[in-house]
């Protein structure tokens, strides 16, 4: 289903995010856990697009499977990265083709090693020149990614929230956020776009379920989240036990999902690395407090 025919008719959405799987054994997994957290109903699903065109096959192959095989809504996430315009549109038509409707439309990651993102030679520099290539072809629902906490290249959050503010004006119908543990960043976030569009716009935290601290480290590392010193204070004297970590790293989940929904969130997207116990677990403890349908 065209992501923007369920934004209109449902304003709260429960997604999980997966990524392509490197081997046969991790497509098992990737299988099994497709398969487990389909039975929770999520109203879609999205499958990352690795860099430098690594995974574009695999993208494809994993949105396919899971709308043939489950049914669930799928969105597949597009970069810029290596590709010119003319290689983008001819991505969107074998697509459309594949009967994939919904793109979550990115700049990228500049290559390892690399401090800025170059564009390719008649690509597109930044996520905006990609949503409005997709817009003009037709036929897709267009999300794009947000940074409660500033992308790491901007020059200030504010400069970075009017960039996103460009893109939903430019024909992204939502955002999906990278991972933060900040519930204030989200609202202050959330009104500036709010006062530059004149609407409020959906965008949709995208959280990681904390069930291992150095785990939880990496991943922080990786994409430029902040760790608060109260979530640090919290697990990292615990950091060893992993049993007494995962408890207090899922509760203190819980509650964070919670005040986002207070705070306007119209949804939450689960980073499930693959996995379904923790999405599922999270799932399970929000819909019996009633935070969720
Ligand atoms: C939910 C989510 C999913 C992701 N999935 C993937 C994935 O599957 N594969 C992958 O490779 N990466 C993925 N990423 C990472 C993303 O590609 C990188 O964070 C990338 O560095 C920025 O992408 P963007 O789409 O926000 O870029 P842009 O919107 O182009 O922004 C990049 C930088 O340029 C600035 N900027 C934006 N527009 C302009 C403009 N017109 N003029 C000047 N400056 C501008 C912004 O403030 C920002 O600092 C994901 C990120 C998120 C949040």
């Amino acid at each position: 289903m065209p992501l923007n025919d369920l934004f209109a008719r449902q304003s709260r959405t429960l997604s999980f995010e997966f990524f392509p799987p490197k081997n046969e054994r991790a497509w098992y997994t990737l299988e099994d856990t497709i398969e487990q957290l389909a039975q929770l109903g999520p109203d879609f699903v999205s499958v990352t697009y690795g860099a430098g065109g690594s995974t574009r096959a695999k993208t494809r192959e994993v949105v396919e499977h899971i709308q043939t095989r489950t049914g669930v809504t799928a969105m597949a996430h597009l970069t810029c990265v290596n590709a010119t315009r003319g290689e983008l549109l001819a991505l969107l038509d074998e697509y459309a083709g594949a009967g994939i409707s919904n793109l979550l439309a990115l700049r990228g990651d500049p290559p390892k090693g690399e401090a800025r993102f170059t564009p390719t030679d008649g690509g597109c520099a930044h996520a905006v020149d990609l949503i409005d290539l997709i817009r003009d072809r037709g036929g897709f629902s267009t999300l794009c990614a947000a940074f409660p906490e500033r992308h790491p290249e901007a020059a200030s959050r504010e400069a970075d929230w009017d960039h996103l503010a460009e893109k939903l004006r430019r024909g992204a119908s939502g955002a999906i956020t990278q991972c933060f543990f900040d519930v204030q960043a989200y609202a202050d976030m959330l009104a500036h776009l709010t006062r530059a569009l004149g609407r409020t716009p959906r965008i949709i935290p995208g959280l990681l379920p904390i069930t291992d601290w150095h785990a939880l480290v990496r991943f922080c590392e990786r994409c430029g989240a902040e760790v608060p010193a109260s979530l640090r204070d919290l697990l990292a004297p615990l950091a060893d036990d992993k049993v007494a970590v995962r408890k207090a790293g899922m509760a203190w989940t819980i509650r964070f999902c919670q005040s986002l929904l207070r705070a306007g969130a119209p949804g939450l997207h689960v980073y499930a690395l693959n996995r379904s116990t923790a999405a599922a677990e999270l799932t399970t403890a929000l819909r019996q407090s009633g935070n969720i349908d």
